[in-house]
């Protein structure tokens, strides 16, 4: 290779390069024009897309329009109004503030901007920058209080990035993602996507809760939120709302999952370690959970600044966010058992069957359909894909102990006198009375909404699963001296940690002292791990405390044994349960946290109301 002499990149080269790393596809495109519209306070954006963002991307917004002196800066690099200093940056409220988006599309594409920032429709400017350097001329051009991004022919001067675009259909499948993204994270503005002059999808402005919940039913599809539980928690600065998928609500792909920081959505490995950690009791192996989360938290506490496209955010307190979103959702999967006032009936269902749709207002979905779920068909399980009802509505909440025992009573005289259930409906406990052993498998019972079936080995499996867990946490965890101390050689930074960490090792039941710059020496493990590969096992906590500050896998792995211990210990298919004994189960369920579930994540009941049992025969009343 020849030596070149250097010189400066003219602007226009200088901002394609800065464009590799915002302008990806006609969908980056569009989500830096929706995050100026909405930074710009607009209530309504109109997106035209033309071939799939690759002829025509146009986004009209309403709100505060460029002052006519800016409009010429609004297109060069580094030129920004949304921050002025460094502290700025250190608490940024707006979704851009690097001020080089429309530089960057400009440079890539044939970019025009007009804007009008005052009342008077018959103003307003047109901006459009040319050549190398990229001079920006301006006309007049009449346009309502607003701004009009107009971006032709993507990457008409780059054939190495047009060449990595895809099929139209694909294209617009990000774009309309992004726009979904958007839509969540501002309910209070409307949207409008057109494809090829094709109407796809059209929000109203949602105001007020119900709107809200019917925007995310559009976005995500009307399951849902027929089977997600809502989340509030705030605590000091930091607030968590939105909803989480039922486990029983899983997905065979990530692709449900909106989590967003102050408005701004974002992929972070923390959040999504704490959220799947909350599951790991009860998601079916191998699915992902759905949810719509959005946190808020003092901007001077998150940097959104490590990434050019701010997909990426790093907290400042990783460790106390993990452990208040860990905490929020453990908790409020924890409460579902029947009765409680979220808990819906748990009946199976694989999401993909219903997919979101867009724009369609939440929709009553097909009844007492049978099908056989294709995750599950190993297990030979049908499942029931029925509307769902809310049982807390239906019970108004969960009885007191006292009741538990009267219900026991009462349990056996119900027996015979089911056919007219002789007790008021807030006597009924929520999961009713048993009627009959199917089989040897499941237990038939009879509640005020209608019947129940409960598999009573998962949920046996899970309530002495739930009870085996509550004893070790009472006693904590004992830990054993190793007869031969064992010693590994780890990382500086993974000494710091145990360094730092010996109280959260020793309440995992671990001894561990730093015997050299890069060697550990484990001295005591818990004793229920005594046949667990140890080194092993405290390499993944040790990756975890550095990564996350916080570590799971002891608690998982003993989870494990004991959901295993569970499992053989609890009575199997085939055994005669007395209608008493019956009771009992279905009592012990009700105050059993995560009941819902079996420890691996299968649904323990289903519920069919009276009216889905008449849809069934097709009796009206
Ligand atoms: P950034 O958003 O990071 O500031 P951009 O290149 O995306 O950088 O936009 C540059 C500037 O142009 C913004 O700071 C803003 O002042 C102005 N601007 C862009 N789009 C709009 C819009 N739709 N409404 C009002 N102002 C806008
Ligand atoms: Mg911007």
């Amino acid at each position: 290779m020849s030596r070149s002499r250097i010189r400066s990149l003219d602007t226009r080269l200088a901002n394609q390069i800065a464009a590799g790393e915002v302008v990806e596809r006609p969908s980056s495109v569009v989500k830096e024009a929706l995050e100026n519209s909405l930074d710009a306070n607009a209530r309504h954006i109109g997106i035209d897309i033309e071939s799939g963002g690759t002829k025509l991307i146009r986004v009209r917004d309403d709100g505060l329009g460029i002052d006519q002196e800016d409009l010429t800066l609004a297109l060069a690099r580094h030129a920004t109004s949304k921050i002025a200093s460094i502290d700025d940056l250190e608490a940024v409220a707006t979704l851009g503030f690097r001020g080089e988006a429309l530089a960057s599309i400009a440079s890539v594409a044939r970019l025009s901007l007009t804007s009008n920032a005052s009342d008077d429709a018959s103003a307003g400017l047109c901006a459009a920058s040319e050549g190398r350097d990229m001079q920006v001329s301006v006309r007049p051009a009449p346009h309502p209080r607003g701004t009009t991004l107009d971006v032709r022919d993507l990457f008409y001067n780059t054939p190495a990035r047009r060449k990595f675009l895809r099929t139209e259909k694909t294209e617009f499948n990000h774009i309309e993602e992004v726009v979904k993204r958007q839509a969540l994270a501002r309910p209070e503005v409307g949207f409008v996507l057109r494809h090829n002059g094709k109407t796809i999808h059209s929000l109203k402005p949602a105001i007020d809760q119900v709107a809200l919940e019917r925007r995310v039913a559009s976005v995500c599809g009307p399951a849902f939120m027929e089977q997600a539980v809502p989340i509030e928690r705030s605590a000091g600065d930091l607030s968590l709302r939105g909803w989480v998928g039922l486990p029983t609500f899983s997905r065979s792909q990530a692709d449900l999952q909106y989590f967003f920081v102050n408005g701004r959505v974002i992929r972070d490995k923390l959040i999504a370690h704490a959220i799947k950690q909350a599951y790991r009791d009860v998601l079916f192996h191998g699915r992902h959970p759905a949810y719509v989360l959005f946190f808020e938290l003092d901007p001077a506490r998150v940097d959104v600044n490590v990434h050019p496209t701010k997909h990426e955010v790093r907290f400042r307190d990783g460790r106390e966010i993990h452990g208040f979103i860990f905490s929020t959702l453990n908790r409020a999967l924890a409460e579902l058992r029947p009765g409680s006032d979220s808990a819906t009936s748990s009946v199976l269902v694989d999401s993909q069957i219903t997919e979101p749709q867009f724009d369609n207002p939440p929709v009553q979905r097909p009844m007492a359909l049978m099908t056989r779920d294709a995750n599950f068909a190993d297990k030979d399980r049908h499942t029931f894909v029925a509307q769902q009802t809310s049982l807390a509505r239906l019970y108004g909440g969960t009885g007191s102990a006292s009741r538990a025992g009267q219900w026991a009573d009462h349990a056996s005289s119900a027996i015979s006198n089911t056919a007219d259930m002789p007790y008021t409906e807030a006597e009924v406990p929520p999961l009713g009375f048993a009627l009959a052993q199917v089989h040897g498998v499941y237990i038939l019972a009879q509640n005020t909404a209608g019947m129940v079936l409960v598999d009573m080995h998962a949920a046996h499996e899970r309530i002495t699963y739930e009870r085996l867990k509550r004893m070790r946490d009472d006693s904590g965890v004992r830990a054993q001296p190793l007869l031969v101390p064992q010693s590994l050689a780890v990382s500086a930074k993974e000494v710091a940690v145990v360094e730092e960490g010996q109280e959260a090792l020793a309440q995992l039941g671990f001894l561990v002292d730093v015997t050299g710059e890069e060697q550990l020496t484990i001295r005591e493990i818990p004793i229920a791990l005594a046949q667990a590969n140890i080194e092993q096992l405290l390499r993944d906590v040790l990756s975890d405390l550095v990564e996350y500050g916080t570590s799971d896998r002891m608690a998982a792995h003993m989870d494990e044994l004991l959901s295993t211990m569970a499992c053989h210990g609890s009575v199997r298919a085939n055994r005669r349960l007395t209608v008493p004994e019956m009771n009992a189960l279905l009592r012990d369920m009700e105050h059993t946290e995560r009941s819902g579930q079996c420890n691996h994540g299968r649904p323990t009941w289903v519920q069919l109301t009276m009216t889905e049992l008449d849809k069934l025969f097709l009796r009206g009343r």
